[in-house]
């Protein structure tokens, strides 16, 4: 089971794997955007965990809802309302169970990865966050650890596709050989659901 030490525990190891990465996303958006995921997740995860300091929610419902707002509200780019919703919908689909299953928790991301897909209007392939997101989800609940490998293994598989979402979709075929810095940190956010369980 799942409680909310773990899901605080997932989002201070996203915080710090951002920080950690942030350069590395920021040349990733210079290519392809305007050099600034580093920096927009730098600042919406610092957010959301003095947010999670300050307001201590109990829950995992309760956490994810929480930080999800915090990165709507703190990030200016895109990466910010679409992060905000995966957390938001993730959040809201665990209810207010104190604890959850790896079963649930599958179940309640796929939802908010779906949400993503709605409200961004990309589909896999498209050379988004959601080509590893997708792939991740697809590997729970069995294994958290394949799930990291399946979203490292989405984000690099971004390299050669043509962006059809965002801003990197402006460059047309120039953005074919560069890897999406939005599957990058979804990547990070998905390996820190290991670190959180250690
Ligand atoms: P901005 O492009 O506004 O500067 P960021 O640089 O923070 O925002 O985030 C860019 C990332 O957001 C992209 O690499 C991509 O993965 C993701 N993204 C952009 N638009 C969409 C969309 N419509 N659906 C899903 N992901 C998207
Ligand atoms: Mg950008
Ligand atoms: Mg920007």
């Amino acid at each position: 089971m799942l409680d909310a030490d773990y899901f605080r525990r997932w989002m201070t190891a996203t915080a710090a794997s951002v920080d950690r990465e942030a350069q590395r996303l920021t040349e990733l958006d210079s290519p392809i955007g305007d050099a600034d995921h580093g920096k927009n997740m730098q600042r919406g995860f610092t957010a959301v965990v003095a947010a999670l300091e300050k307001e201590a929610p109990d829950t995992p419902g309760a956490i994810l809802m929480l930080a999800g707002r915090q990165l709507i509200s703190t990030v200016g780019g895109a990466s910010g309302p679409l992060y905000g919703t995966l957390l938001r919908r993730t959040g809201k689909a665990l209810g207010d169970a104190a604890e959850v299953s790896e079963e649930q928790f599958a179940d309640a991301l796929r939802t908010g990865v779906d949400a993503v897909m709605t409200l961004g209007g990309a589909a896999p392939g498209d050379k988004t966050m959601i080509d590893a997101l997708v792939p991740a989800v697809d590997a729970l609940p069995d294994s958290f650890t394949a799930a990291r490998a399946a979203a490292e293994e989405g984000a690099v598989a971004t390299t050669p596709l043509l962006a059809r979402k965002g801003r990197a979709s402006y460059l047309g075929e120039r953005s074919i050989g560069h890897q999406d810095p939005g599957a990058t940190s979804s990547a990070l956010m998905v390996a820190a659901l290991v670190e959180a369980a250690d």
